[in-house]
């Protein structure tokens, strides 16, 4: 299994100037490589391939002498990365790639190389660094992110492959339907509601006045460079007691639960179309399922997102009755049908979890059919399905209850 440790790392001077020379090289060659495939597309119709773009990085190391000092491998992760993107825009997960720019997030990538020991990390070209490690590295490392953010912060993300295979899920225990909203950040089908703890709001006077500050100061001047940094600040203060929060929250609801229904959004869309675009976005749902996503998968747990056409805030969830239409303001309503007094997103919870369950249910009988039916290679016993009850941790679901 892939686990991957953030920590912060102390680059001396000298460092941080090699390192914004790499930032500065894998940069070019992102926008240089960019531009090339665009332009080679919009001549042929073909796109340049990753052999193709490496292939030209010997001829341009000659005529600029500087790419030359950065590491090899940095930039050929950045070819990697480069056709991931667009990949990625192809098969329709991500928008087309983008021109980097000097003063967004800046970051490298060590494919190998790298070492550590006690409280250093040893970088190809760069040297020793210190790091913060919170925990020790276990298994294989894959990849070494450096990144800096825009309040010149600096991080290693360290990528590891463990010989440890996740357990394997069971669905016994108690199931959670997590309904996603703006008033209160998430509601349970147990009539739990976490509010929304707003840190753009708290903050947003600051940065309103910040950002002023920072739109009446001259171009290319210092002192705006002095005023850009200030507004980062805020915007990395914002982002990190929102990561706090939903890590926290997360953690809390997989703790306590089997199986975790969510709804998918289709987050970005919503960002898209809506007028509640900023609070959506502020909120950061789409962090927080992926975040549950593999908590889940990381402790034998369920995670099962339910089609995000599913009438889940119309539909009555004690006989089913569908209303043909709730407004956004109705916060609660009766059933025609049962007379049941609903709270809109407690009710929405309670059907994400139901139709959770059914899937669930499906799914495993269609698992363990497929095992009984099709032994393969002759050896029965090796393919037959267990009971994955008896294969997993049993601790969670004795403190879990049923
Ligand atoms: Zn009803």
């Amino acid at each position: 299994m892939y686990h991957s440790i953030k920590a912060r790392i102390y680059p001396t001077e000298k460092q941080t100037e090699k390192l914004s020379q790499f930032f500065g090289c894998a940069r070019w060659w992102w926008n240089y490589a960019l531009n090339q495939t665009t332009t080679t597309y919009a001549e042929t119709g073909k796109g340049l391939s990753r052999e193709g773009l490496n292939a030209l990085l010997p001829q341009l190391k000659k005529e600029l002498p500087w790419l030359g000092e950065c590491h090899s491998q940095i930039l050929q992760s950045v070819t990697l990365n480069l056709s991931k993107s667009f990949i990625n825009f192809f098969e329709k997960r991500a928008k087309f790639p983008n021109f980097k720019s000097k003063n967004g997030k800046q970051s490298i990538q060590y494919p190998q190389g790298t070492k550590f020991v006690d409280n250093l990390i040893y970088l190809p070209k760069l040297g020793w660094v210190k790091i913060k490690l919170c925990r020790s590295i276990e298994g294989q490392v894959k990849t070494v992110t450096i990144s800096k953010n825009t309040s010149d912060q600096y991080f290693a993300a360290i990528l590891t492959e463990q010989e440890r295979e996740y357990p394997i899920p069971s669905s016994q225990g108690n199931t959670l339907g997590i309904d996603l909203g703006i008033t209160d950040f998430c509601i349970t089908s147990t009539g739990s509601k976490y509010p929304n703890p707003r840190h753009l709001k708290k903050h947003f006077g600051n940065l309103k006045r910040k950002q002023r500050k920072l739109s009446r100061k001259e171009k290319g001047s210092n002192s705006r460079k002095r005023a850009r940094k200030l507004v980062a600040r805020i915007h990395q203060r914002i982002t990190n007691s929102r990561q706090d929060f939903l890590h926290k929250l997360s953690h809390k609801l997989v703790n306590e639960n089997q199986v975790i229904v969510v709804e998918d959004l289709a987050v970005k869309n919503m960002v898209k179309n809506h007028c509640l675009a900023k609070a959506i976005s502020d909120c950061g749902w789409s962090s927080f399922v992926e975040m549950l996503n593999y908590k889940c998968e990381r402790s034998g747990k369920i995670f099962v997102k339910v089609d995000r056409f599913f009438p889940s805030s119309k539909t009555c969830s004690n006989c089913y009755y569908r209303v043909s239409t709730l407004p956004l303001d109705v916060r609660n309503w009766t059933c025609l049908s049962c007379g049941t007094k609903h709270d809109r997103d407690i009710n929405a919870a309670a059907n994400l979890k139901a139709e959770g369950l059914r899937l669930l249910a499906l799914g495993t009988s269609a698992t363990a059919e497929g095992g009984e039916v099709r032994p393969t290679r002759g050896r029965k016993t090796s393919v037959r399905h267990s009971p994955a009850s008896s294969e997993a941790p049993t601790i969670p679901f004795a403190v879990g209850g049923g």
